[in-house]
């Protein structure tokens, strides 16, 4: 991330840990705005590791809608992880997913499970509730 993204650190008041984390991507469909702050350990864990994305552009557009929307991105992303969990194993299908293959590494599919996750559509209503 520092080789890439990473813009710089905040921190709240007198914290000597200084967790949060700025970055910025410049263009394309992960563009993300600084204001947002950037992902770290436990959002990268959840929305790389867990769904099998290693793309930190993605990764970080997805922790910038979590914020956005309010959502806490450990929680978002590792009901997303289930929900592919499910999906690679055969439990759900497409007919139980709005027709979105929620598939291992399918950073469209996590991003759009993130929108419908916030406004609680369709499948999204259901992931919603952890
Ligand atoms: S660890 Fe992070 S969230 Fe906790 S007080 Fe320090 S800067 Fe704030």
């Amino acid at each position: 991330m520092k080789e890439s993204i990473l813009t710089g650190r905040e921190s709240c008041f007198a914290c000597p840990i200084r967790c949060k984390r700025q970055v910025q991507v410049v263009g394309g469909i992960y563009a993300t705005r600084p204001e947002y702050g950037g992902p770290e350990y436990e959002t990268i864990a959840s929305f790389g590791s867990l769904c099998c994305i290693d793309d930190l552009k993605a990764i970080s557009k997805a922790h910038e809608l979590c914020q956005a929307y309010g959502l806490d991105t450990i929680s978002t992303g590792v009901a997303i992880a289930f929900a592919m969990e499910c999906y690679e194993n055969g439990i759900l299908a497409r007919k139980d997913t709005d027709g979105l293959e929620i598939s291992f590494g399918s950073k469209a599919s996590m991003l759009t499970m993130i929108e419908r996750i916030a406004r609680r559509e369709g499948f999204g209503g259901i992931l919603a509730e952890g």
